[in-house]
């Protein structure tokens, strides 16, 4: 007989951490001005904008950094031990 290989597909997701918030960031593309990171992304918003009116710059590089986890399935949505 033959050795025989059992695979079965499992079906995963990913979810966001429920309690680790994304963090905000930004830089301008004209210089080398960056927004100070946070959790609050309208305040980014703000300094952004901020800059825009003091020295004419108008593109900004933004990033969304946050910590996800896959959900296997029949596990609950609770993270994982990293
Ligand atoms: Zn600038």
């Amino acid at each position: 007989m033959s050795p025989r290989v059992i695979v079965r597909s499992l079906v995963h997701r990913i979810a966001a951490h429920p309690d680790i918030l994304p963090t905000y960031a930004a830089n301008c593309t004209s210089c080398h001005w960056t927004a100070e990171p946070s959790k609050d992304g309208e305040a980014v918003d703000v300094k952004c904008l901020e800059h825009a009116g003091r020295s004419g710059h108008r593109q900004f590089m933004r990033t969304v950094t946050g910590r996800a986890f896959v959900v296997r399935e029949g596990e609950s949505d609770e993270p994982p031990t990293p």
